[in-house]
């Protein structure tokens, strides 16, 4: 298995997860494109790849809320690097509060940047994957997509929400050679969590102690965060596999807590 000069899309991609899954694939071989809202950071990611990695990552502005902004940054890519092998649709944010004061702007943000940024980003780059016969297209789920948690009522609905696209993608992929996977990690230390804490011992009247030895990682077999690490394993796992076999599938990762 190998991504060696493949084109790989990953959203969200200057922070957290996406960005370790960016270094993963430079790693072996496959040129990044890492896609973010804040181009700062994305420029300052891509630099970081090149630097160990000579001309293996490019940075591209991207709102992947908008359909305009995807489709532009989707077209750099075309004209950089003339092709597009595998798409990584990880952008993601997240925002608790109780059902009944969860603000209807806040519930349409978290499912506009998960499930429209998802939508988008798949239409934009799998015509260019059937005019190859070949792709894969990554969702990055959670174990909230099988599973609830209190005060996450937009986040659940949205990541349940993936495992449906990704269905549908893999069966309307497939006579085009396009395979699609969700990846479901449970709580990795990234800035997305560390912003939790305080609001979730807030509003569920606990310490941030408590939030994180009972509510993250309680249900865990050995108390222990996911790593950025494991999930760029798994992320690597489904963009080379070779055949359709996992086409479909999503795999947790998240030391234990959940299992199916
Ligand atoms: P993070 O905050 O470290 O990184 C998220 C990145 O997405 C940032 O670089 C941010 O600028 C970018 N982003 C936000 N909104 C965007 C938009 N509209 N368009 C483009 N880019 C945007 O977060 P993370 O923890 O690495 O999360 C990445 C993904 O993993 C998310 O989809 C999240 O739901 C999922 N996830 C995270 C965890 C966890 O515990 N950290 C667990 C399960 C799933």
């Amino acid at each position: 298995m190998t991504l060696l000069d493949k084109v790989c899309i990953v959203t969200g991609a200057a922070s957290g997860i996406g960005n370790a899954i960016a270094r993963r694939y430079a790693r072996d071989g496959g040129k990044v494109v890492i896609a973010d809202l804040n181009i700062d950071a994305a420029n300052a990611a891509a630099a970081e790849i090149n630097a160990a990695h000579p001309d293996q990552a490019m940075a591209v502005a991207m709102d992947v809320t908008s359909e305009e902004q995807v489709n532009a940054g989707i077209e750099k890519v075309i004209g950089a690097w003339g092709k597009i092998d595998v798409l990584v649709s990880n952008a993601g944010i997240q925002i608790v509060h109780p059902v009944e004061d969860f603000p209807f702007n806040e519930w349409k943000k978290m499912l506009a940047i998960h499930l429209d940024g998802a939508f988008l980003t798949t239409k934009a780059c799998i015509p260019h994957m059937y005019t190859a016969g070949s792709g894969s297209i990554i969702y990055m789920g959670s174990v909230h997509s099988k599973e609830a948690s209190p005060l996450k009522s937009a986040y659940v609905t949205a990541k349940h929400g993936l495992l449906g696209l990704s269905r549908v993608i893999a069966k309307e992929g497939a006579k085009h050679g396009v395979r699609s996977n969700v990846i479901c990690p449970g709580f990795v230390r990234t800035p997305l969590v560390d912003k939790q804490i305080p609001e979730q011992a807030r509003d569920l009247g606990i310490s941030e102690e408590e939030v994180v030895n009972r509510v993250m990682l309680g249900q865990t077999v050995d108390q222990e965060f996911t790593t950025v690490d494991d999930i760029a394993e798994v992320a690597f796992l489904f963009a080379a596999f070779e055949s359709n076999a996992l086409t479909g599938q999503s795999l947790i990762a998240s030391h234990g807590w959940f299992m199916e």
